[in-house]
């Protein structure tokens, strides 16, 4: 039986027909910019993740911009983001007139950590992007004991929680991506900004609707940059399943532990008290080639999603300098993501440990 790298499909078909009816209530309001269902799901989204406030935005890239915006980032700051994450953490900086300064990242958790943060910190650090990469958790308390806000970029972590709190309730402000394939997912794109600052809430809400508090008097040069009605519609039906769907992940990485996948390949790592709601499953060869083009003959799927990390990317060459990030370009060249879902089942674990075995003989 294929696996799948990710299964979009199988947890939702439950919830289809709920869907389909919020769909055609908002359809019937004909209320579809900022209205009801926006409000409702910034509400549910802020009590799920024990935050103040959720401002919802029009993808994860755009809140990335808006928050640090509203955390006071702007032209002359530096800002500190990791090199090895999607490239959309890096690119939202210089939107904010900021300069994005790269740092390191952990061999085993692939996250930032207060060592590599401190070794890229400027005179002119305003902030730190933490990445929570994969789902796993980046360790936000002790990279803000350096005196730096935190913004969280969640887009990967929704459902991941530990001892301190949920991902996006863990710095300054966090950011999330509903695009369809995260763990939250809509049915195109959306975004939102969660925060327990009443002053980056309300700057976020304003960015948000073209720099303006009441659509008469235009404060800032913002954004239009909206979640929209039918999008937080189809989020509030889904986030009651999110805690379920992140504990599926969480029973996948068990399977494949238990399958012995560990001895063929280094597995991710989780962060210190942290429950990974893994959205990728990301492990680590020295022969991930040979994987690559192996798995796929016993028809499983895998991906190496970061390959020429953001610091080596031409459009990032005026901000990277003379930059080295060693375990950044280590773990770029050897990574692979393998099958992961809230549904991978120990069977389908198995068989993806049975293909691994098979290709490196
Ligand atoms: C997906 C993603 C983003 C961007 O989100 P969009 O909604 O696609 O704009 C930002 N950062 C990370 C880590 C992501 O995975």
């Amino acid at each position: 039986m294929p696996v799948p790298l990710f299964d979009t499909t199988t947890a939702l078909e439950p919830l289809r027909e709920r869907i389909d009816a919020a769909i055609a209530e908002v359809v019937a309001a004909r209320r579809f910019i900022l209205g009801p269902s926006v409000a409702a799901f910034e509400e549910e989204l802020a009590r799920y993740c024990g935050t103040r406030h959720a401002v919802g935005v029009a993808n994860g890239t755009d809140a990335i911009t808006i928050a640090l915006r509203s955390m006071g980032v702007g032209p002359g700051d530096d800002v500190i983001v990791p090199s090895f994450t999607f490239y959309a953490t890096a690119e939202a900086v210089p939107a904010t007139g900021a300069r994005p300064v790269f740092c390191d990242v952990d061999p085993d958790t692939y996250c930032i950590t207060a060592e590599t943060v401190a070794a890229a910190l400027t005179p002119a650090t305003k902030a730190v992007v933490a990445v929570h990469l994969f789902g796993n958790l980046a360790p936000v308390a002790a990279i803000e004991a350096l005196g730096v806000p935190v913004l969280e970029d969640a887009a990967q972590a929704a459902g991941t929680r530990s001892a301190a709190g949920r991902a996006g309730a863990l710095g300054r402000a966090a950011t999330f991506s509903f695009f369809p394939s995260k763990n939250l997912g809509c049915f195109g794109d959306g975004g939102a900004i969660t925060t327990d600052d009443d002053a980056v809430a309300e700057q976020a809400r304003m960015l948000r609707f073209h720099g303006s508090h009441d659509k008469v008097t235009y404060e800032h040069v913002g954004y239009n940059s909206r979640l929209d009605e039918l999008q937080a519609a189809i989020l509030r039906v889904q986030l009651p399943s999110l805690d379920s769907w992140s504990d599926g992940r969480r029973a996948a990485a068990r399977h494949y532990e238990q399958a012995g996948l560990g001895e063929l390949v280094s597995l991710p790592v989780a962060g210190d008290g942290c429950e990974p709601a893994w959205h990728l499953y990301v492990v680590r060869s020295e022969r991930v080639d040979e994987l690559a083009a192996g798995l796929p003959k016993h028809a499983i799927g895998c991906k190496s999603y970061y390959r020429l990390p953001v610091h080596r990317q031409p459009a990032m060459r005026a901000f990277a300098g003379g930059v080295q990030l060693p375990v950044t370009d280590a773990v770029a060249s050897t990574h692979l993501a393998l099958p992961m879902s809230p549904v991978l089942s120990a069977a389908q674990a198995a068989e993806v440990v049975a293909a691994v075995r098979a290709v490196l003989g």
